[in-house]
């Protein structure tokens, strides 16, 4: 893998670099963690913004709105911007990062017709309907309904942990739409009109005191048939595409964030007197080591997911699918990130939640004082280790799919 920059790449990022001194200054505030939706308009402007300016969808092959830029270059963009302190993904970060890269993937034409350029302009913000209350881990046990009904399919059940529901246009919906059929089979992928009647959705309130997710309660909601992505009951399939994305690039940008914590920790410790804690030193090292590896993992992430051929910054190709008149870019995995994203998806959350641990040892006393950023930031990373799949589940899929080890009973 290719890791200097080209000359085309260096301009690219001095043309952001510019483009981001003049338009950032000019925005307002962020609202606070509990006005969803005060961060919804400030998220979709923020969008909006990229959008005009041609730095949306980045990672988005070209035919699907995005600008089919080469995998360095997003990862140039989402460092410059965190540099900058340009604002996160925020509400978008569902249909922009996995809702957004199945439907390009999975999609109909007119499916990426109609949701694509809505998610690259900020103007739908989507969330996903996958776990239920005895349906987290252990997925396929889903029990959502959904019966054919003409043109229709009425879906009743509920989902948990709904992130932006209350905020959401759409839903990454998963259904069971054959009750009969062997758990993985009989499943769909719906996207899901937030508005429809029948509809009910209640925050639940995080620890860190954000109401970012809610329960969903599905009461004979009508979506059109024609919402369904991938064939009827082929849903599991169309999952692991999604799930896949969540896994593999959907935390990228957020590795850089960390990157720039960590860098601001050292500095509050040369500070404040706590560098001269020679254990502690040693811990920050150690940190700075493992997102350094993790940027490198995401590197290789990123490149598998567009597909990008060998000698060109990016994994070796595998032999490129059957995939008929399609022109989008396929790589290792066909356009989505392998397996790999679990390696990355474990070690993250476990980086970051020491991370945190460590900005408390940091701030001493001063890590009581909940209106401290870094307080709030080491309550929300505890759930990193649970959003997108458990630990646990993970060690399962490296075990399994990745070492080869025989499958647990
Ligand atoms: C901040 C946050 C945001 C979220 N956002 C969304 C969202 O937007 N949409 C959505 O659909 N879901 C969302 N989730 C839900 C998340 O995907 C689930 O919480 C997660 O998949 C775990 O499922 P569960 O909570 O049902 O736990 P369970 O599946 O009940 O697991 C309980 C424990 O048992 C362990 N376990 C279970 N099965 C196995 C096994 N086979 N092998 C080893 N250990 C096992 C688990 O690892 C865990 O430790 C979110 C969760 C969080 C924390």
């Amino acid at each position: 893998m290719d890791l200097a920059y080209t000359a085309e790449e260096e301009a690219f990022r001095d043309r952001l670099r510019t483009w981001l001194a003049e338009v950032l200054p000019k925005l307002p505030p962020k609202p606070v963690a509990t006005d969803w939706p005060g961060r919804r308009a400030y998220d979709a402007a923020w969008q909006r913004m990229l959008y005009d300016a041609g730095y949306a969808g980045l990672h988005w092959p070209a035919d699907a709105g995005g600008r089919g830029a080469t995998p360095t270059q997003h990862l140039i963009f989402l460092e410059e911007s965190e540099k900058a302190g340009a604002p996160y993904v925020g509400a978008n970060f569902v249909g922009l990062l996995h809702a957004g890269p199945t439907i390009a993937a999975e999609g109909t034409p007119a499916q990426r017709a109609r949701w694509l350029p809505p998610i690259l302009r900020g103007d739908e913000i989507w969330c996903q309907g996958f776990s239920e209350p005895d349906a987290g881990s252990d997925l396929a046990a889903l029990r959502t309904r959904a019966v054919r009904d003409g043109d229709d399919y009425v879906v009743t059940g509920s989902k948990i942990w709904t992130s932006h529901a209350e905020v959401a246009d759409w839903c990454e919906l998963l259904v069971r739409t054959d009750p009969e059929a062997p758990r993985h089979r009989g499943i769909s992928w719906l996207a899901m009109p937030m508005d429809a009647p029948g509809v009910t959705v209640r925050p639940l309130r995080t620890l860190a005191g954000s109401t970012e997710f809610a329960e969903l309660f599905l009461d004979e909601v009508r979506v059109p048939a024609g919402n369904r992505v991938g064939a009827e009951h082929d849903g599991w399939r169309v999952t692991m595409v999604t799930l896949s994305f969540e896994r593999g690039t959907a935390f990228v940008g957020e590795v850089v964030a960390c990157r720039r914590v960590l860098g601001e920790l050292a500095r509050t410790a040369r500070a404040n007197g706590r560098w001269d804690d020679a254990v502690l030193r040693r811990r920050l090292g150690r940190l700075n080591a493992e997102f350094a590896a993790l940027w490198r993992l995401t590197q290789w992430n990123v490149s598998e997911a567009m597909g990008v051929p060998p000698g060109h910054g990016g994994p070796p190709a595998r032999a490129k699918p059957s995939v008929g008149e399609d022109s989008r870019p396929r790589g290792r995995s066909g356009g989505v990130p392998g397996t790999g994203g679990s390696v990355f998806k474990l070690r993250y959350s476990h980086a970051r939640q020491e991370l945190y641990d460590a900005a408390a040892e940091v701030l001493g006393g001063q890590a009581l004082d909940a209106a401290h950023p870094w307080v709030a930031d080491r309550l929300s990373a505890l759930a990193y280790t649970i959003a997108a799949g458990t630990s646990q589940i993970q060690r399962n899929i490296v075990a399994e799919r990745i070492l080869g080890l025989p499958k647990g009973r």
